[in-house]
């Protein structure tokens, strides 16, 4: 389905009024509706005395503005395998060393709180956490995330950020929750990035948002001032018109194709008796699959990390297109879309679990 704000900016007063520069942080109305939605659907008072919304063109220039303020050569940045690509690609970028916490799919890719808190030192500036997840498609539960807030208290300098950008992507119960609704003075050091590339299909479209404690939002503003200039006017405009309480309505359909899909691999696991290396996804578009102990890795056994070999031979012999995890710090996994087509899923799915299972 097509979000219907793609319509609004057919309006004639928006195209007149759409052609010129934004302020640099964005529309001040669309500003004050993405702080308006965040604090009504996570339940939580942003203080607009100690923090600001800033608009950029997507969730991945929010997150590189973020980093390029507050990284200097010699900090650390913290963040959980599986991780989204392009962390650690920004971390070193802007010259700091990212510190990985390892997890596996035995725990279902969810960081032991004890391994989080290890992997802080006197360097660390920053914490990155990303649920929803890209790639593992599940989110942090209530219990990881009351004792994160636990290990925050103890490390009162740490910044975190948290990449919200898949947050109303669930669709298993119970929906995602962080930290920070345990304690709403960690807010005060929290960095949140969200926008709607994920949440109204709309990636090409460029909008996400950062909301961050004032000093760091202002270093933003002045970064992108210099750099980017606002995000695509016309698309901020149609945006103000949206009732982002649609989102909801808006998120039914792809929801339940997204459950029906994660259905269909759990049978097809369950077909080629391979049910004890599945775990359910619950959220965002992906499935992290574990090549680890299947059949297939036999074939492999002289490596310690098959995942590109196999996606190769998987793309080239049996037209399956995975994403190899050494691309998110996971040896000897892939990642599955699950946003195909029903039919075309359900095929790839059977042709990917009978290639696992060597049969
Ligand atoms: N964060 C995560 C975890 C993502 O998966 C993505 C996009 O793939 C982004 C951020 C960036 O989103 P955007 O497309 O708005 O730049």
């Amino acid at each position: 389905p097509m979000p219907e704000f793609v319509n609004l900016i057919r309006s004639e007063s928006d195209f007149l009024h759409s052609f010129q520069y934004s302020p640099v942080a964005g529309l001040p109305e669309l500003r004050t509706k993405f702080i308006n939605h965040f604090e009504k659907t996570r339940g939580v008072k942003v203080n607009l005395e100690k923090h600001g919304c800033i608009v950029s063109n997507g969730g991945k220039h929010a997150i590189s503005n973020i980093f390029a303020c507050l990284l200097e050569e010699g900090d650390e940045a913290v963040f959980m395998a599986p991780y989204w690509v392009s962390y650690p690609e920004m971390v070193s970028l802007y010259g700091a060393k990212s510190v990985v916490v390892e997890t596996g799919s035995f725990d279902v890719f969810v960081p032991s709180l004890d391994n989080v808190r290890e992997s802080i030192t006197a360097k660390t500036k920053i914490i990155v956490i990303n649920s929803p997840n890209n790639p593992s498609g599940t989110h942090y539960s209530e219990e990881w995330m009351k004792g994160f807030a636990e290990i925050l208290k103890d490390f009162p300098e740490l910044y975190v950020i948290s990449d919200e950008i898949y947050y109303e992507l669930y669709y298993y119960d119970p929906k995602p929750t962080y930290f920070y609704q345990f304690d709403e003075s960690l807010l005060e050091r929290t960095i949140i990035v969200d926008g709607i590339s994920k949440t109204l299909a709309a990636t090409g479209l460029r909008i996400g948002f950062t909301i961050a404690p004032t000093e760091l939002f202002k270093a933003i503003n002045k970064l992108q001032g210099q750099t980017a200039s606002g995000a695509n006017s016309l698309v901020q405009r149609a945006l103000c018109h949206f009732n982002f309480d649609n989102i909801t309505t808006f998120l039914i359909p792809i929801k339940k194709h997204l459950r029906d899909n994660a259905e269909i691999l759990g049978e097809s696991f369950r077909k080629y008796n391979l049910s004890h290396l599945w775990y359910q996804p619950k959220s965002a578009f992906y499935y992290l699959i574990d090549f680890s102990s299947a059949p297939i890795k036999e074939k492999y056994s002289h490596l310690d990390d098959a995942s590109v070999e196999i996606c190769e031979e998987l793309l080239e012999e049996h037209g399956i297109a995975l994403v190899p995890g050494a691309a998110f710090g996971c040896p000897n996994t892939a990642r599955i879309s699950l946003v195909s087509e029903k039919e075309v899923f359900a095929e790839a799915a059977d042709i990917l679990l009978r290639y696992m299972s060597n049969s």
